[in-house]
């Protein structure tokens, strides 16, 4: 459907900074959009590429110091999606796959047992199937940023 971009962020943002501030986590969102441009998309689907984003930051970074950030911005006709954390970040030789299903990265930091390695790859179909892109880009050591792209209708 016609959803307000803006509007749509500003709601589903407030829940996750409802959600993370309960596990004290630090979450922060910013709203860098002039106006509320039109983009079609399916809410619940685009909700949870997100969640499955915001999930890994939470997942993979260390829960005492962790912080998340959203930024919504729009750039080249496109509305773009930004979320950044301060986790252990990916290395360079990996980034290529992290989309790809079942790709995981085995280090010993990687804590949790229940993991396939689809999060990602999920969210990229979400995305692609809005005829959006999704991008990432890391420092190890210092934390990864993840762009979701979703063409604005008007
Ligand atoms: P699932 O999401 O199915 O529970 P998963 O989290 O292992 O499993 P993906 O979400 O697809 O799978 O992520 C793929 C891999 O990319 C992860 O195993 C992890 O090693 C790495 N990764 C993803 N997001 C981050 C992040 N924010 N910081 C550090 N590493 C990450
Ligand atoms: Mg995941």
């Amino acid at each position: 459907q016609d959803i307000q971009i803006r509007s749509y962020m500003d709601d589903l943002m407030e829940e996750f900074q409802y959600e993370l501030e309960e596990r004290r986590i630090e979450f922060k969102y910013m709203d860098r959009m002039e106006s509320n441009y039109v983009v079609q998309l399916d809410g619940k689907r685009i909700q949870q590429a997100i969640r499955n984003i915001i999930g890994n930051a939470v997942k993979y970074g260390n829960e005492e110091c962790l912080s998340v950030c959203v930024e919504l911005s729009m750039e080249d006709g496109f509305a773009r999606i930004q979320i950044k954390d301060n986790g252990p970040g990916i290395p360079e030789d990996r980034l290529p796959y992290i989309f790809d299903r079942f790709y995981r990265i085995d280090l010993e930091r990687t804590k949790d047992l229940m993991s396939t390695g689809l999060g990602l790859a999920i969210a990229k179909e979400l995305v692609e199937s809005h005829k959006g892109k999704i991008m990432v880009s890391s420092i190890e050591g210092q934390g990864s940023c993840f762009t979701i792209m979703l063409p604005v209708v008007r």
